[in-house]
């Protein structure tokens, strides 16, 4: 299961959408946070939402440091008591080669669940809560854009229209040659 999972680009219509809820932690759970871990890995990011796998349910992963001990699995997270201010460039896995300065809050406190179902609760500043509050967005179809300021808009307007492009023909349904008789 879940052998064929791959990074989905913007503006692919899984990443825009309010993912559901986990409602059953079973070892299907399991298989997919493992193998996200793997992609999240070979791709170099420091966290992948489930959306980000085509997957529309509340979970992420992260790695922020690169060693396997420091790698998260977060189900349903919640984030709250939002403090501070910090601003700093952001990058996303299913937005190759977009950069852009986004403001995050400092501190955040996280409620969620682990891949048993077992309640997990943390609270982080800088780093890490950025890293939370990126994937979190994801769970709600939003995206680096929605946290842009005007420049950075303007600024990966070419890239972004290269990613429209790129998705347009690996999508657009072959047209068959009209038949003459
Ligand atoms: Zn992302």
């Amino acid at each position: 299961m879940f052998e064929d999972l791959k990074i989905i680009s913007w503006p692919d219509p899984r990443l825009l959408k309010l993912s559901s809820p986990v409602e059953t932690f079973n070892d299907d759970l399991g298989t997919l946070a493992m193998r996200m871990i793997e992609l999240m890995r070979a791709a170099k990011g420091v966290g992948l939402a489930a959306p980000q796998v085509g997957q529309n349910i509340r979970l992420f992963v992260i790695g922020p440091t690169g060693n396997p001990e420091d790698e998260r699995v977060y189900v349903n997270p919640v984030i709250s008591d939002l403090a501070g201010d910090q601003e700093g460039e952001e990058g996303c896995l299913s937005l190759p080669g977009i950069t852009a300065k986004i403001v995050r809050a400092d501190s955040v406190k996280i409620d969620a669940h682990d891949l048993s179902g077992r309640p997990i609760q943390d609270v982080q500043t800088q780093y890490l809560a950025r890293i939370w509050q990126h994937e979190f967005d994801h769970l709600n179809g939003k995206l680096l854009m929605d946290r842009m300021g005007t420049l950075s808009k303007l600024g990966n307007r070419k890239k972004l229209r290269d990613l429209e492009a790129e998705y347009k023909e690996a999508h657009e349904k072959k047209k068959v040659p009209a038949l003459r008789f």
